[in-house]
């Protein structure tokens, strides 16, 4: 009987909405915990304080259901549709849900408010610091970018003293190698639209968050990742990003 229920327990549990939070990560801050839970490839809900934030909420998460929080403040990095997703932004939003966006995303998102690269904003609790995102050398054609310097952010979100990078859609830019004092590091990869698993382990050993956790990471060898950081003190967390 006893397998029969293990078993059952088993359908049961993967029965259960993607969101059922398995994967999500608690931190303990000074203000109090900080939940933060993969959604989808940069998609995140992060809890705290009684506040909810989402950074990038966009398709294909179904961000529409009832058992998703609302915002009280969503974050978007960059133009792109894997990131602005007016649609989602709308599924979470609830009345008083405030937006802080790059301006090339105000330009579409109008009701957010413009943060750009190297701005702060105060916000319950929280400090929000804009920090460059953009291609060194990666683009769809020779010349070009798919990420221009200046268009896209990163950010650094502090609370309760502990700092949480999330790197948006970026290679290994000088910005984020001199970023300091990094908790808890969200760094993407993901070929041939921001860097390889090789060179984003480097990037990150240059900063040396104590915990980095690979997101936006879509075909990339998370192993490789994990091999180039070996050795470095830095402790890698891998979390389900693409929910089936
Ligand atoms: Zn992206």
């Amino acid at each position: 009987m006893k397998i029969f229920a293990a078993i059952a327990g088993l359908l049961f549990a993967l029965a259960v909405p993607v969101f059922a939070s398995t994967d999500t990560q608690t931190f303990e801050t000074a203000a109090g915990d900080v939940k933060i839970t993969p959604i989808y490839h940069a998609s995140t809900l992060i809890e705290a304080g009684g506040k909810t934030i989402y950074l990038d909420p966009a398709k294909p998460a179904k961000l529409d259901s009832n058992s998703m929080p609302k915002a009280d403040l969503i974050l978007v990095t960059d133009i792109h549709p894997d990131h602005m997703d007016p649609a989602s932004e709308a599924a979470v939003s609830k009345s008083g849900t405030e937006i802080f966006a790059p301006p090339a995303v105000v330009a579409t998102v109008t009701t957010a408010k413009p943060i750009s690269n190297g701005e702060s904003k105060t916000w319950q609790g929280w400090t929000i610091e804009a920090i460059p995102a953009y291609n060194l050398v990666r683009g769809p054609s020779a010349g070009k970018l798919y990420h221009d310097k200046g268009r896209g952010n990163g950010y650094v979100l502090t609370y309760g003293g502990k700092r949480f990078y999330f790197s948006g859609d970026t290679e290994g830019v000088p910005e984020m190698r001199a970023l300091k004092n990094i908790d808890v590091a969200f760094v993407c990869m993901n070929l041939p639209y921001t860097m390889p698993p090789n060179e984003a382990a480097e990037a990150v050993k240059a900063f040396h968050p104590k915990i980095v956790i690979p997101y936006h990471y879509r075909g990339s060898n998370l192993s490789v990742f994990k091999k180039g950081l070996e050795g470095s003190g830095i402790e890698v967390r891998t979390l389900e990003w693409y929910p089936q």
